[in-house]
C-alpha cells in the first residue's frame, strides 16, 4: 500500500486553515469525488479526501495528527478501526457503498453536525444496552523511551454516557415512556407482497427513531442525547521494555456505549522509532562496531556503548570476522517480568586500504615470519583436488 499523502495536501488546504475552510474544501471535493458524480466521481479520492475530512475536520483529531502524523490514525493496524466513532462508521466505505451524497453533506453541515447520526443503524437492532467498540490509536515514541519506558499525554475526545439520565436522555433517566408506535422494540415491521411472496423488513420506527422511548422531559445535563463529549488530556503510562506493535489499554475511552452501555476501551498501539546504531531483536541487541584487524589479532579492550552507557569489552586475540562478543544483560527489560536481554557485539573487522612503505615492510617481514610458505587459500585448493 502506498504511503499516505498528507491530510493537508488531500485537501488542499494549509496547515494553518480554519475549520470553516477545511470544510469548504472537504465540501467541494466530496461534490467532485462522489461515485454518484457520473463526470469527476473517484471513489478512492472520495475516500482519501472523507478520511483526510475526518481528521482535519476534528480539532482534537486534528491537534493529534499534527503532533503525532499519520501514525495516530493508521487504518492498517490489524484489529479495531481507528475511525470508529469519527461519524464515519455509517458510510459503510468497507462494501462500497458511499451513501448518498447529499446524506453526507447533510449530515457534516447539518443541524445535529458532525457525527450525529451515527449509531442509529445499530439501535435498531436492539435497544438493551451495548457495549461501546473498542478503538485503536498508533503512538510514536522513540528507541530509547521504549527501552527506559516513559509517560506520554494524549489529549482524547471520547463521549460518555450522561450520568445523569444514565444515558436514556430524558431527565433524572425517568421521564419517558415506552413508544406507542413500536411498542418499544424500537423497529418496525412492514410486509410487503412481491413477486416472490411476502416480504418482511424491519426499519427503524420514525416516531422513537429506534430509541423505543418517547421522552417527556429532556436532561439538561445532555440535552437528551443520553451522552456528553469529553476532552481530556490522558496520562499514559509505557512501562520500559515495550516493543513496537504492543497495545496499552485505556478502559472505557473507546467508542461510547449506547443505551446505558459502557464505553470500549482505547487501544494505544506503540511504534517504536529505530534507533541509528541499536538494533532490537525481542530484547536483546545488536550494535555492529568496527575493530582494526591488528586489534582482532592481538586482542584488546574497548569501550562499547549501551543503552544503559558504556562497558568496557575484552576483544579476545584471534577475534574473526563477523565474531559476536555478548554483554550479558544490557538488552531491554523484559515488559512483563524483571528479565533483561542481552547486547550482541558484531565484530566488523577493517583491514588498510591503503598501507605505507613501512606498514607493508612489517607486513611482509609478518608474513616470512609465519613460516609456511602455503598459503591458506592454496591449502583450501589442494583440499578441493582430493
Ligand atoms: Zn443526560
Ligand atoms: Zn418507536
Amino acid at each position: 500500500m502506498a504511503a499516505k499523502r498528507d491530510y493537508y495536501e488531500v485537501l488542499g488546504v494549509s496547515k494553518t486553515a480554519t475549520q470553516d475552510e477545511i470544510k469548504s474544501a472537504y465540501r467541494k471535493l466530496a461534490k467532485k469525488y462522489h461515485p454518484d458524480n457520473k463526470e469527476t466521481g473517484d471513489a478512492e479520492k472520495f475516500k482519501e479526501a472523507s478520511e483526510a475530512f475526518s481528521v482535519l475536520g476534528d480539532e482534537q483529531k486534528r491537534k493529534t495528527y499534527d503532533q503525532f502524523g499519520q501514525a495516530a490514525f493508521d487504518q492498517n493496524a490489524g484489529g479495531a478501526n481507528p475511525f470508529r466513532g469519527s461519524g464515519f462508521e455509517g458510510f459503510n466505505f468497507g462494501n462500497g457503498d458511499f451513501g448518498d451524497l447529499n446524506d453526507i453533506l447533510n449530515s457534516m453541515f447539518g443541524g445535529f453536525g458532525f457525527g450525529g447520526s451515527r449509531s442509529s443503524s445499530r439501535r435498531t437492532s436492539s435497544r438493551g444496552p451495548i457495549r461501546g467498540d473498542d478503538t485503536l490509536m498508533r503512538v510514536r515514541i522513540s528507541f530509547m523511551q521504549a527501552v527506559e519506558g516513559t509517560k506520554i499525554t494524549l489529549p482524547l475526545s471520547y463521549e460518555e454516557t450522561c450520568s445523569h439520565c444514565h444515558g436514556t436522555g430524558a431527565k433524572n433517566g425517568e421521564a419517558y415512556s415506552t413508544c406507542p408506535d413500536c411498542n418499544g422494540r424500537g423497529v418496525i415491521i412492514t410486509q410487503q407482497r412481491t413477486i416472490f411472496g411476502m416480504m418482511q423488513s424491519e426499519s427503524s420506527c420514525p416516531r422513537c427513531h429506534g430509541t423505543g422511548k418517547i421522552i417527556r422531559e429532556v436532561c439538561p445535563d445532555c440535552n437528551g442525547k443520553g451522552y456528553n463529549k469529553v476532552k481530556k488530556d490522558v496520562d499514559i503510562n509505557i512501562p520500559k521494555g515495550i516493543n513496537n506493535g504492543q497495545k496499552i489499554r485505556v478502559a472505557g475511552k473507546g467508542e461510547r456505549g449506547i443505551n446505558g452501555g459502557e464505553n470500549g476501551d482505547l487501544y494505544v498501539e506503540i511504534v517504536v522509532q529505530n534507533h541509528p546504531q541499536f538494533v532490537r531483536d525481542g530484547n536483546d541487541i545488536h550494535l555492529t562496531v568496527p575493530i582494526d584487524f591488528v586489534d582482532a589479532c592481538l586482542g584488546t579492550k574497548i569501550v562499547v556503548p549501551t543503552v544503559y552507557g558504556d562497558c568496557e569489552l575484552d576483544v579476545p586475540s584471534g577475534t574473526q570476522p563477523n565474531a559476536v562478543l555478548r554483554l550479558k544483560g544490557k538488552g531491554v527489560k523484559d515488559v512483563r517480568q524483571e528479565k533483561y536481554g542481552d547486547e550482541f557485539i558484531h565484530m566488523d573487522i577493517k583491514t588498510p586500504t591503503k598501507l605505507n612503505k613501512e606498514q607493508k615492510e612489517l607486513l611482509l617481514r609478518f608474513k616470512a615470519a609465519s613460516g609456511s610458505s602455503e598459503s591458506l587459500f592454496d591449502k583450501f585448493k589442494k583440499a578441493f583436488k582430493k
